[in-house]
Parts: structure tokens; C-alpha cells; sequence
């Protein structure tokens, strides 16, 4: 029997692998989800032969890996937990959204059902996590959204923040030096793909150039009139 922190880490990569795929009836290289899991491809494929086994995920030899329908569900079920345990440690606790993510990939693991459901009411039912990550459903199924990044995003038009692709710690506090944490405004002045940099501003805003790499993290929105 194994660990259940250990399906659920490989459940967790592979949908963060198949989210990562262009398209989407492909499978998961089994070097992805090795190098994702940080052990050898051996180790991998003898894991991923196990989920097959007990219908979390589908495994071809020498393709890759997709989950079945039953570990996606297992997979939202665990970043729900994820993903509310990073809100409450923010919002209750009052820990700064750059050092929640470490304890809620530990914490996604434990808390109970029961807990996690109250910690949803408390919170009053939120859709998204300090970094703007959806939160799925407690039937297991995860929002559809999509979402343009600084890079790909209409130029010279207001743009809201939606969502940080990254949870490295140093990236997030250069997000929040540079007020563009999900909820704030900001515009793409321009783009020069050559020099890898996107200059942003906007109302109010002093001018900034991120690098390429930065902008691709960096998750927007048009704000729809209500
Ligand atoms: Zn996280």
C-alpha cells in the first residue's frame, strides 16, 4: 500500500503536466513527471504503473501517462485542499502570500474533509487563492478558465491581474514590489520580442520593463463592464 501523499503528488504532476500540453489528448512524457517529482524516470514508471493499476491514470509504455477520470477528480480534490489551506493561512493567519505554499504542499495531505469544508464556509465559498488560482469544487470538478499572459495579451489596453504562474517566493515579492498581485490594473505599452522585454504601465502606474520569461507568469484579464 502505498503512501497517499505519494499518489496524490503523482496525480497532482501529471495534471499539472496534461494543464501544461498544447493539446490536450496527448499524454505526459514519463521524463516530465519524473523530473517534476525530482526521482529517476525508472522510479516514475514503476509508480505510474501502479495508478494504472488501480484506475487513477492510463499508462502507455514508452508515450507517457494521462489520468483517468477518476484521478482528475483526485487531483482537484487535492489542490482544493491545497489552494484553500494557502487562502486561510493568509487571510486568517495573516502569513505573507509568499510563504504559504511550502506548508500547504505539506498540510494538502492531512487536513480532513471536514475541516477543509469549514475552512471553505468561513472564507464564504472563494473562487480563487491568494495567487489567483482557481479553486475546484468540493465535487472535484476545477473551473474552466483561460487566461492571456502579459506576453500574449492585447497591447495598450487595460488589463487586470488574474493569476501568478509561479509560486517561487523571490518571483512573488517582485510581483507585490511592483503592485501587480491578481486584482490590480495594469496595460503592455509594448513588446520587443527581440530584446526579450515587455515595458508595462497604465493609469497611475510608473513604467516598468520585465524580461520575456517574466511576462509569460504573469496571468491577465480584460475587466468586463458589470
Ligand atoms: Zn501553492
Amino acid at each position: 500500500m502505498l503512501p497517499s501523499s505519494t499518489v496524490e503528488n503523482y496525480i497532482k504532476a501529471i495534471y499539472q503536466g496534461q494543464a501544461s500540453l498544447a493539446d490536450e489528448a496527448r499524454l505526459v512524457p514519463m521524463g516530465q513527471v519524473a523530473a517534476a517529482l525530482g526521482v529517476t524516470p525508472g522510479t516514475a514508471t514503476t509508480m505510474v504503473k501502479a495508478l494504472a493499476e488501480s484506475g487513477l491514470a492510463e499508462y502507455e509504455p514508452y508515450s507517457g501517462v494521462r489520468l483517468s477520470s477518476a484521478g482528475e477528480r483526485l487531483a482537484a480534490l487535492v489542490l482544493r485542499r491545497h489552494r484553500l489551506v494557502e487562502l486561510f493561512l493568509v487571510q486568517v493567519l495573516g502569513m505573507s502570500w509568499d510563504e504559504v505554499h511550502d506548508d500547504a504542499e505539506q498540510l494538502e495531505h492531512v487536513v480532513s474533509e471536514r475541516l477543509i469544508e469549514r475552512i471553505d464556509e468561513m472564507l464564504g465559498h472563494p473562487s480563487h487563492d491568494p495567487h489567483g488560482d482557481p479553486i475546484p469544487t468540493a465535487e472535484g470538478s476545477m473551473p474552466a478558465h483561460h487566461h492571456d499572459s502579459l506576453l500574449t495579451c492585447p497591447v495598450s489596453t487595460p488589463l487586470r491581474m488574474a493569476r501568478i504562474a509561479d509560486q517561487d517566493p523571490a518571483f512573488l515579492r517582485f510581483v507585490e514590489r511592483n503592485d501587480l498581485k491578481p486584482g490590480q490594473m495594469v496595460e503592455v505599452e509594448s513588446r520587443d520580442t527581440a530584446a526579450d522585454a515587455v515595458r508595462l504601465g497604465g493609469k497611475g502606474r510608473v513604467a516598468l520593463t520585465i524580461g520575456t520569461r517574466a511576462a509569460s507568469k504573469l496571468l491577465v484579464e480584460v475587466p468586463t463592464a458589470r
